[in-house]
């Protein structure tokens, strides 16, 4: 029995992955469930899952569920306990399911603490990815990436290309594809009029909102294009994006021999996350199996910067360096947060973001304190100029 602490248990990575454990109970059991603020949800997973512990990361709704579960098999821990449950010597697999800048230190703490982390959380590496990355291998953490090109990427690569580099194991490059999002065919001259629920309302996948406002606008592709340069120890320009609007497949590696290796399968969460829990085995995920004289075509473009201002702003942020994408991650979350709360149009989220990264001065990021000054900072202007 593998022990799995669950970390964003009530959103859209931790129903996945609830589901694949539900499947294999014999395989796995739930020490500890955390969240933020949803009450009700995580009450109702812990009457399902029975986990022997639960967290919420809200001080009041810590409470409240203390009230709803009292007498129950879960006990409730203060919210100061939500870094322990992901490092405490029990646990083997930590699922890293928070979103944005608050899943860094959780997510860093079941590195240090030498687990198998299971990487949803990209904005932690985006933030953070030397500092990371180094923990990881100082303290002999095993990272599985969970989002969904880099887990493709990961198993198209040779398994010494992170060590050894892309050309010495052959490599050519890797090609990183994305749907393009719900606006990927409406007329960028209406973009500024884009509501909320048309930005959440993905073609291909079903996500939490903030990843969705995202994907509509592709600085999900540009904080994976960061993600996969510390991932595979890779630079931006070994990355190329192609748009696949059919989110079949899910990434490719070329070879120097003219081979190109792609991972396939269903636009369903539950294959990466199954994938990287029984890595190096394979286990059923419930994903529907793949059809593809149903899918019939497969379809690949090159996407539009003017489409996609995005996309620039987060690769200048990598090749700038230093605290570069922390100012670039921080002011992605403030805008996509005043967008959803209908406080800035679609076409300001860029706008923001650029105007910070021209705004911060960068420093280098020697410890993980700066990390999180440079965020606060960030976060402060980008409301400042609201
Ligand atoms: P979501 O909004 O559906 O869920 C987020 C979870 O994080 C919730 O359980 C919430 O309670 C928790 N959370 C939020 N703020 C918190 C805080 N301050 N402290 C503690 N917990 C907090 O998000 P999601 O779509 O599941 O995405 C989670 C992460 O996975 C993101 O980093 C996203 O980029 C990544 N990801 C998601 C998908 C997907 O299909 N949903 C795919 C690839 C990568
Ligand atoms: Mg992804």
């Amino acid at each position: 029995m593998k022990k799995v602490t669950l970390l964003g248990a009530t959103g859209s990575i931790g129903q996945s992955t609830l589901d694949i454990l539900a499947r294999h109970a014999d395989s796995y059991d739930i020490y500890a469930l955390t969240a933020n603020t949803d009450v009700e949800s995580m009450a109702d997973l812990c009457r399902r899952f029975k986990p022997r512990f639960a967290v919420m990361n809200d001080a009041d709704a810590n409470k409240q569920l203390k009230t709803i579960l009292h007498g129950e098999h879960t006990e409730i821990l203060p919210a100061s306990e939500l870094l322990t449950v992901a490092a405490v010597d029990e646990v083997d697999i930590v699922v890293a399911g928070i979103v944005g800048a608050a899943g860094l230190m959780p997510t860093l703490q079941a590195v240090k603490a030498g687990k198998r982390v299971l990487l949803a959380n990209k904005e932690s590496l985006v933030m953070a990815g030397d500092l990371f990355m180094s923990a990881v291998r100082q303290h002999g953490a095993e990272l599985l990436p969970v989002d969904s090109e880099h887990n493709a990427i990961f198993q198209c690569l040779p398994p010494a290309a992170s060590a050894d580099g892309l050309s010495a194991s052959g490599v050519e490059k890797i090609l990183l594809t994305g749907s393009g999002g719900p606006f990927r065919d409406r007329d960028p001259a209406t973009f500024n009029s884009v509501t909320p629920a048309e930005a959440i309302d993905h073609p291909n996948w079903d996500m939490g909102p903030k990843i969705s406002v995202d994907s509509a606008t592709m600085m999900n592709k540009g904080l994976e294009l960061i993600e996969a340069c510390w991932l595979f120890s890779v630079d931006e320009s070994d990355i190329e994006i192609v748009l696949h609007r059919q989110s079949i497949i899910h990434s490719m590696v070329a070879y120097a021999d003219g081979s190109v290796l792609a991972q396939m399968g269903q636009p369903d969460m539950r294959t990466p996350i199954a994938h990287a829990l029984a890595w190096p085995n394979r286990v059923a995920s419930g994903v529907e199996p793949l059809d593809l004289v149903a899918v019939s075509q497969l379809n690949f473009s090159r996407p539009d910067a003017d489409r996609y201002p995005c996309l620039e702003l987060a690769r200048s942020a990598w090749r700038q360096g230093q605290s570069a994408p922390v100012v670039l991650n921080a002011a992605n979350e403030v805008a996509v947060d005043l967008f959803l709360r209908q406080q800035i149009a679609f076409t300001d989220i860029a706008n923001t973001i650029d105007s910070a990264l021209q705004h911060m001065t960068y420093q280098p990021l020697e410890d993980i304190e700066t990390v999180l000054e440079v965020d606060a900072m960030t976060r402060r202007y980008c409301d400042s100029i609201q």
